[in-house]
């Protein structure tokens, strides 16, 4: 499904270039369930833009289903985005004044759905996580781990084939991030692609393949099942 190759990314500020990806290799497969962990400022946020095809990198390759991802027009990459790729964030980033199935139908808008049709998915999709009856509230009036299941409903409307999450669990408390670690793992099951960046330890042994990051390369991967499997 995705295949890096040698890929490096810098940031350029002023007079002072910071390397930050320096030679990714990376294989997945679809239908995984990956996290990708390593200190705050270790580049886990870098390389899931550049997956998720918000960012740019400076050299190597990026194939996103056998398509060679590379300086792309922002028009062609947003349809790329909205064609294969859910995204959760942190701050859930919900329209503070939008009512629950607004947000969550908001991709359907943009996909020019009218507003009957759009409401009816969203409704759809608010039962999946288990929202339906809080359609009418707004994010203000909502718990952290309600708000992210509201942003990962949004993230699902337009059936992408990949999730991206960005730390998801980063602003929850531990039970709630369980519940919402849950909920991926189900969306997994579903069958799609799912990969979340964290640098919680017990929130990646919730995946099936930890890929680890630091000084800018992947220093090792963990399979969790199976390292459990063998202490058994
Ligand atoms: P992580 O998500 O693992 O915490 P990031 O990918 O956000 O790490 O950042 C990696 C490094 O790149 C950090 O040192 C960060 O300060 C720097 N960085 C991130 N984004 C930018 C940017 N847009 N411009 C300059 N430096 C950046
Ligand atoms: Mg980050």
């Amino acid at each position: 499904m995705l295949n890096i190759k040698n890929l490096h990314k810098s940031y350029i500020t002023g007079a002072n270039k910071l390397h930050v990806l320096k030679g990714i290799n990376l294989e997945i497969a679809e239908g995984e369930l990956v996290s990708i962990m390593g200190s705050s400022g270790s580049g886990k946020s870098t390389l899931l833009n550049i997956i998720g095809i918000l960012d740019n990198y400076d050299s190597g390759s990026y194939h996103l289903n056998k398509e060679l991802i590379k300086n792309m027009s922002e028009t062609k990459a947003a349809q790329y985005r909205n064609r294969l790729i859910g995204f959760v964030f942190q701050s859930f980033n919900l329209i503070p004044f939008k009512n629950a199935l607004e947000n969550v139908a908001l991709p359907l808008y943009y996909q020019g759905v009218n507003r009957k049709k759009r409401n009816l998915i969203a409704e759809e999709y608010l039962e999946k996580v288990g929202l339906l009856n809080w359609k009418e509230h707004l994010p203000s009036e909502m718990s952290g781990g309600q708000k992210q299941r509201i942003a990962i409903a949004r993230a699902l409307i337009s059936n992408p084939e990949i999730i991206l999450a960005d730390e998801p669990t980063g602003a929850l408390d531990t039970a709630t991030s369980y519940e919402v670690m849950h909920l991926l793992q189900e969306i997994n099951k579903d069958g799609k692609t799912v990969i979340i960046v964290t640098h919680e330890n017990d929130i990646s042994l919730m995946t099936k393949r930890i890929i680890r990051l630091k000084d800018g390369i992947i220093e090792k991967e963990e399979f969790p099942e199976m390292v459990m499997a063998q202490t058994l």
